[in-house]
Formats: structure tokens, C-alpha cells, sequence
């Protein structure tokens, strides 16, 4: 478990953080990793569909990863009411970077 503020890893059997009063998470669900592995970000882009394409291929390519979906994001802001754009970012080691963004822009396509 892990505290989604502080990040401080804590035992299982606790729930609240005693520092921040934040209740604790899964380490796994967490957005950032807590490792000294360095993630980068893949380009943006809008679509499950396109984001299991791609994390379909990283698996087969033992390449490490994790998505986070934007379900909300009003970043563009022009999307008209009532039209849910999930923004997915797909994070990936810098070592794996190269690789995993030509993969990506296979599927996504250069714009
Ligand atoms: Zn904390």
C-alpha cells in the first residue's frame, strides 16, 4: 500500500496514511510509479480503441508500461457537450521510449 500524496510505502494492513490523513492505495494503481525506473509520456492521444492496439503490442514486445485516462480532460476545450473524449497517455521507460513511441505513431499516425 501507498500513500497517493506522500507516496510512502506502508505494510498492507494500513489503511490511512499517518502523515497526510490520505487513505492508502494499491501501490500498482498509483499514477506514477514509485521506482528508479524514469517514465516518459508517449504522445497524447484520444481513443481506448487506439490504446489497447498499442498496449496489446507492448505486451507482446515485453515492453513495461502504464495508461492513465483522462475521462474528463477538457484540455482542448472544443468538444461539443455530452461527447466524452478520454485522452490516454501511455507511459513507458526512457529505455523503451524509442521503440515504444515508433510503435505508437504506427498506430496513431503522425499528425
Ligand atoms: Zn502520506
Amino acid at each position: 500500500m501507498i500513500c497517493p500524496k506522500c507516496h510512502t510505502k506502508y505494510l498492507a494492513n494500513l489503511k490511512t496514511c499517518g502523515d497526510c490523513n490520505k487513505r492508502l492505495v494499491n501501490a500498482s494503481l498509483i499514477e506514477l510509479p514509485i521506482s528508479e525506473i524514469t517514465w516518459k509520456s508517449l504522445p497524447q492521444f484520444e481513443g481506448k480503441l487506439y490504446s489497447d492496439m498499442i498496449t496489446e503490442i507492448f505486451n507482446k514486445k515485453d515492453i513495461p508500461y502504464y495508461v492513465k485516462i483522462n475521462w474528463t480532460s477538457s484540455a482542448y476545450g472544443v468538444h461539443g457537450i455530452g461527447i466524452s473524449s478520454d485522452l490516454v497517455q501511455i507511459y513507458v521507460p526512457e529505455l523503451s521510449y524509442k521503440r515504444a513511441s515508433e510503435i505508437t505513431l504506427s498506430i496513431i499516425g503522425t499528425k
